[in-house]
Protein backbone atom coordinates (compact mmCIF):
# COMPACT_ATOMS: atom_id res chain seq x y z
CA UNK A 1 0.00 0.00 0.00
CA UNK A 2 1.01 3.54 -0.90
CA UNK A 3 1.19 6.46 1.36
CA UNK A 4 0.44 8.89 -0.76
CA UNK A 5 1.25 12.20 -0.15
CA UNK A 6 -2.00 14.59 0.27
CA UNK A 7 -2.23 16.82 -2.63
CA UNK A 8 -2.84 19.97 -0.85
CA UNK A 9 0.35 19.34 1.41
CA UNK A 10 1.80 22.84 0.61
CA UNK A 11 -1.35 24.65 -0.34
CA UNK A 12 -2.70 26.83 3.03
CA UNK A 13 -6.60 27.64 2.56
CA UNK A 14 -8.34 30.55 2.08
CA UNK A 15 -8.73 31.12 5.76
CA UNK A 16 -4.60 31.05 6.51
CA UNK A 17 -4.40 33.32 3.15
CA UNK A 18 -7.15 35.42 4.61
CA UNK A 19 -5.49 35.89 7.63
CA UNK A 20 -1.71 36.24 6.04
CA UNK A 21 -3.22 39.12 3.73
CA UNK A 22 -4.84 41.26 6.95
CA UNK A 23 -0.99 43.10 7.01
CA UNK A 24 -1.89 44.41 3.77
CA UNK A 25 -3.90 47.79 4.07
CA UNK A 26 -4.49 50.40 1.62
CA UNK A 27 -1.77 52.48 0.88
CA UNK A 28 -3.62 55.54 1.32
CA UNK A 29 -5.60 54.50 4.79
CA UNK A 30 -3.09 52.44 6.34
CA UNK A 31 -5.13 51.46 9.60
CA UNK A 32 -7.88 49.99 6.63
CA UNK A 33 -6.76 46.18 5.68
CA UNK A 34 -7.74 45.20 2.04
CA UNK A 35 -10.46 42.51 3.83
CA UNK A 36 -11.89 45.56 6.20
CA UNK A 37 -12.46 47.74 2.87
CA UNK A 38 -14.06 44.75 1.18
CA UNK A 39 -11.63 44.79 -1.89
CA UNK A 40 -10.78 40.99 -0.94
CA UNK A 41 -13.36 38.89 -2.65
CA UNK A 42 -12.16 35.11 -3.05
CA UNK A 43 -9.09 33.14 -2.92
CA UNK A 44 -8.67 29.57 -4.52
CA UNK A 45 -6.55 27.17 -5.09
CA UNK A 46 -6.13 26.63 -9.00
CA UNK A 47 -4.13 23.79 -9.93
CA UNK A 48 -0.90 24.95 -8.46
CA UNK A 49 -1.31 28.47 -8.78
CA UNK A 50 -3.36 30.38 -6.02
CA UNK A 51 -6.05 33.17 -7.35
CA UNK A 52 -6.69 36.09 -5.51
CA UNK A 53 -9.31 38.01 -7.07
CA UNK A 54 -9.44 41.99 -5.52
CA UNK A 55 -11.90 44.24 -6.61
CA UNK A 56 -11.08 47.82 -7.03
CA UNK A 57 -12.74 50.75 -5.13
CA UNK A 58 -12.82 52.34 -8.36
CA UNK A 59 -11.66 51.58 -11.95
CA UNK A 60 -7.70 53.26 -12.44
CA UNK A 61 -7.84 53.86 -8.89
CA UNK A 62 -3.54 54.42 -9.03
CA UNK A 63 -3.49 52.66 -5.01
CA UNK A 64 -4.79 48.92 -6.91
CA UNK A 65 -1.18 48.80 -8.45
CA UNK A 66 0.07 49.54 -4.68
CA UNK A 67 -2.29 47.21 -3.69
CA UNK A 68 -1.37 44.49 -6.07
CA UNK A 69 2.30 44.46 -5.14
CA UNK A 70 2.07 44.42 -1.23
CA UNK A 71 -0.19 41.73 -1.51
CA UNK A 72 1.96 39.53 -3.90
CA UNK A 73 5.23 40.79 -1.70
CA UNK A 74 2.86 39.43 1.74
CA UNK A 75 2.01 36.03 -0.10
CA UNK A 76 6.00 35.58 -1.54
CA UNK A 77 7.01 35.99 2.22
CA UNK A 78 4.66 33.09 3.69
CA UNK A 79 6.38 31.16 0.54
CA UNK A 80 3.64 30.82 -2.04
CA UNK A 81 5.76 31.66 -5.83
CA UNK A 82 2.63 30.59 -8.18
CA UNK A 83 0.54 33.94 -7.97
CA UNK A 84 -2.53 34.97 -9.99
CA UNK A 85 -4.36 37.98 -9.01
CA UNK A 86 -7.53 38.61 -10.67
CA UNK A 87 -9.46 42.12 -10.99
CA UNK A 88 -13.03 41.18 -10.49
CA UNK A 89 -15.56 44.67 -11.90
CA UNK A 90 -18.68 42.94 -11.53
CA UNK A 91 -20.46 43.44 -9.08
CA UNK A 92 -18.42 46.41 -9.02
CA UNK A 93 -17.05 47.62 -5.32
CA UNK A 94 -19.47 49.53 -3.02
CA UNK A 95 -18.61 51.31 0.19
CA UNK A 96 -21.08 49.24 2.07
CA UNK A 97 -18.47 46.38 1.47
CA UNK A 98 -16.76 48.16 3.92
CA UNK A 99 -16.45 46.14 8.04
CA UNK A 100 -18.16 47.38 10.70
CA UNK A 101 -14.39 47.18 11.83
CA UNK A 102 -13.60 48.98 9.00
CA UNK A 103 -15.70 52.33 9.49
CA UNK A 104 -14.87 52.32 13.16
CA UNK A 105 -11.25 52.65 12.17
CA UNK A 106 -11.09 55.29 9.57
CA UNK A 107 -13.35 57.19 12.33
CA UNK A 108 -10.67 56.64 14.69
CA UNK A 109 -7.91 57.92 12.05
CA UNK A 110 -9.91 60.96 11.48
CA UNK A 111 -11.30 60.01 8.46
CA UNK A 112 -14.78 60.02 8.36
CA UNK A 113 -16.24 56.82 6.38
CA UNK A 114 -18.50 56.74 3.32
CA UNK A 115 -22.87 57.47 3.54
CA UNK A 116 -25.17 56.38 1.20
CA UNK A 117 -27.16 58.96 1.78
CA UNK A 118 -27.70 61.98 4.50
CA UNK A 119 -24.94 64.06 5.93
CA UNK A 120 -21.17 63.53 6.56
CA UNK A 121 -20.41 62.68 10.09
CA UNK A 122 -17.47 64.85 11.63
CA UNK A 123 -15.05 62.06 12.72
CA UNK A 124 -13.99 64.70 15.58
CA UNK A 125 -17.52 65.54 17.91
CA UNK A 126 -20.08 63.12 15.59
CA UNK A 127 -21.72 66.47 14.05
CA UNK A 128 -24.14 66.40 11.11
CA UNK A 129 -23.33 69.68 10.58
CA UNK A 130 -20.72 69.70 8.17
CA UNK A 131 -19.48 71.20 4.70
CA UNK A 132 -17.99 70.30 1.71
CA UNK A 133 -14.82 72.57 1.14
CA UNK A 134 -13.28 70.70 -1.70
CA UNK A 135 -14.51 67.81 -3.71
CA UNK A 136 -10.42 66.72 -3.73
CA UNK A 137 -8.49 65.89 -0.32
CA UNK A 138 -5.36 64.68 -0.12
CA UNK A 139 -6.01 61.93 -2.78
CA UNK A 140 -7.99 61.49 -5.13
CA UNK A 141 -10.00 58.78 -2.76
CA UNK A 142 -11.26 61.49 -0.65
CA UNK A 143 -12.82 64.33 -0.44
CA UNK A 144 -12.18 67.79 2.23
CA UNK A 145 -14.95 68.46 4.40
CA UNK A 146 -15.07 71.18 7.25
CA UNK A 147 -17.22 70.60 10.92
CA UNK A 148 -19.75 73.97 11.54
CA UNK A 149 -19.27 72.57 14.87
CA UNK A 150 -15.59 71.75 16.31
CA UNK A 151 -14.62 73.65 13.06
CA UNK A 152 -12.43 71.10 12.56
CA UNK A 153 -11.65 70.02 8.71
CA UNK A 154 -11.44 66.49 7.72
CA UNK A 155 -11.15 63.96 5.21
CA UNK A 156 -14.09 61.79 3.21
CA UNK A 157 -13.75 58.92 2.01
CA UNK A 158 -15.76 59.29 -1.08
CA UNK A 159 -14.99 55.58 -3.27
CA UNK A 160 -18.42 54.25 -4.01
ZN1 LIG B 1 -16.82 68.29 14.57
Amino acid sequence: MCASRPAQAHQPDADTVRGWLAVVTDPEIPVLSLEDLGVLRAIEWRGDTLEITISPTYTGCPAMDRMRADIEAALRARGLQKLRIKEQLDPPWSSDWISPAGRAALQAWGVAPPVRSGSVRCPQCGSAHTTCISRFGSTACKALYKCEDCLEPFDYFKCH
